[in-house]
């Protein structure tokens, strides 16, 4: 990608624990703007990148560049600062707070310029006005999991990596988030995505990066993976 260069750009990084390699010398980029979406079997340390990025775990070695910023051993909190934000496999909210005061609390810290226009924004982005004074804890798993992407998005981040949002949810509610995520992309933000399901994939990413054991070890569009037979008997099939 030329125009602006990459988001992000993780070179060479390590990290173990105890005898696993769970990121094993991973390469790759993200452009800007881009949807990129990381593929790979159970165990291959897809959310342990994502830690990594997002600074909740510390690297052995290796650089990760994040818009113009060296974080690799940032604490979480600078990096989110820059503009990065994370979605947990398990939604992370306040059950006692409605889903308004939900996505206002993540904008609390440091973007509460605008914060009641943002949230009435995300509320709509994400369908969820119907339910906007409802306790967080009343709403449906699916809803829960449409939260939780508000409360990221409430944190005005450029890069916004997407752990399994779509696990379990019911089809309406994926295609929820698959329409909010085109939208914000349209807004300039640039999607790193950990995602199962092949239709998703195929139906949001621009690119498809594969990991199996710790290690990147393919990229292409969903046609050139889905062509590479390797890939796919090796790194899905089993
Ligand atoms: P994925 O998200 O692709 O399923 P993970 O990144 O969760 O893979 O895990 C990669 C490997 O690292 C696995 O073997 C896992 O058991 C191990 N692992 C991940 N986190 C920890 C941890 N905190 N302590 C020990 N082992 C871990
Ligand atoms: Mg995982």
């Amino acid at each position: 990608r030329s125009a602006g260069g990459y988001i992000l750009t993780v070179h060479d990084l390590y990290r173990h624990f105890g005898g696993i390699n769970a990121a094993n010398g991973v390469n790759l980029n993200v452009g800007r703007r881009e949807i990129a979406g990381l593929i790979g079997p159970n165990g291959s340390g897809k959310s342990t990148l994502f830690s990594l990025v997002a600074g909740t775990i510390k690297p052995d070695r290796g650089q990760i560049h994040f818009d113009g910023h060296e974080i690799a051993g940032m604490s979480p909190h600078r990096i989110a600062r820059l503009g990065l934000a994370r979605t947990f496999q398990i939604p992370a909210m306040f059950d006692n707070m409605t889903v308004t005061e939900n996505l206002l609390a993540a904008a609390a810290q440091d973007h509460w310029q605008g914060a009641h226009e943002r949230a009435a924004d995300t509320l709509s982005l994400l369908k969820l006005e119907h339910v906007a004074d409802n306790r967080a804890s009343d709403l449906s798993g699916g809803q829960q999991k449409l939260l939780e992407f508000g409360r990221v998005i409430m944190r005005q981040a450029s890069l916004i990596l997407l752990d399994e949002v779509t696990a379990g949810v019911h089809p309406n509610i994926r295609k929820i988030m698959l329409e909010a995520i085109a939208r914000l992309r349209e807004r300039g933000i640039s999607f790193l995505i950990i995602e199962h399901d092949m239709e998703m994939v195929r139906n949001v990413c621009d690119r498809i990066i594969v990991m199996d054991s710790g290690r990147v070890v393919a990229s292409g569009s969903f046609n050139e993976i889905v062509r590479n037979s390797e890939v796919m008997q090796t790194y899905l099939g089993r």
